[in-house]
């Protein structure tokens, strides 16, 4: 069956001399698929993948689909503005790794979160070069991220409860539990062995980039004023529950907060 398909590119490896084997998301599921090439020196096949790009796919697929086969590929947006900046080319590997792991259930929303994200960053991008202020950038990819990160485990159905004492529903809670998934008051931190305490203006910063779209960050001026001392601390609380959901470490990340923190 030939199945022509929306995709980004989550990854791909050389098989063999000449053959790729990429992981293609898409509005259903994550697809991997071998891409021949026809000559060993034919540049066309493949180098779509090597772009930040929506891409339009056609797939043979078998009925056990292991691995289905690349028929063609074109190109129908590409980020070049990603591209070009070391900043964003590398939250776009982190961004394609946590997908890589996350995006296995079947659900749309994996797929429309990677071009939200996609589009938040050429926006941060386009804004830059207007503005030629790396530092704000490199503040707003943070925070980007951090509402990215958010929404990943809001689809996964683990979004952080923001509102009360996830254990007994206190308003007044000011530590956050990485394993119960959400703020808890001081008496329940007690019985807690993860509890995190929460800086004044944390929970308000968690709450906005929950509820608000990626696009909207990116263009909001005064979320970096308001927020600069809750980045730390909330970035911390991000990356530990993505850790706790899938019990993965992203080289990535580690790479990307070593250009951008430095
Ligand atoms: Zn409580």
């Amino acid at each position: 069956m030939i199945n022509n398909t929306q995709a980004f590119i989550l990854a791909y490896n050389k098989y063999k001399t000449s053959s790729i084997i990429a992981s293609f998301l898409t509005k259903n599921s994550i697809i991997d698929a071998i891409c021949y090439k026809a000559k060993k020196d034919s540049k066309a096949f493949g180098s779509d993948f090597e772009t930040v790009s929506k891409i339009q796919i056609s797939l043979y697929q078998k009925k056990q689909p292991n691995l289905s086969i690349l028929k063609e590929s074109s190109i129908i947006k590409n980020y070049n503005l990603l591209e070009k900046s070391i900043y964003s080319s590398l939250a776009v590997f982190y961004i394609r790794e946590v997908l890589l792991y996350s995006a296995k259930d079947f659900d749309e929303r994996y797929f429309i979160l990677m071009e939200k994200i996609l589009n938040a960053l050429e926006k941060l991008e386009e804004e830059k070069l207007l503005l030629n202020e790396n530092d704000l950038l490199k503040n707003y990819i943070n925070i980007l991220l951090r509402a990215f990160e958010m929404k990943v485990l809001y689809i996964a159905g683990i979004s952080p409860q923001l509102d009360s004492c996830i254990l007994c529903s206190n308003r007044n809670a000011d530590f956050y539990s990485i394993t119960e998934g959400g703020i808890i008051c001081d008496n329940c931190k007690i019985s807690s062995k993860d509890a995190i305490k929460l800086e004044k203006g944390d929970i308000d910063f968690m709450r906005i980039i929950k509820k608000t779209s990626l696009i909207d960050i990116a263009q909001n001026k005064e979320l970096n004023n308001f927020y600069i001392n809750s980045i730390t601390n909330v970035r911390d609380i991000m990356n530990k529950s993505l850790f706790n959901h899938l019990n993965k470490n992203f080289k990535s990340l580690k790479v990307l907060e070593e250009v951008l923190f430095n």
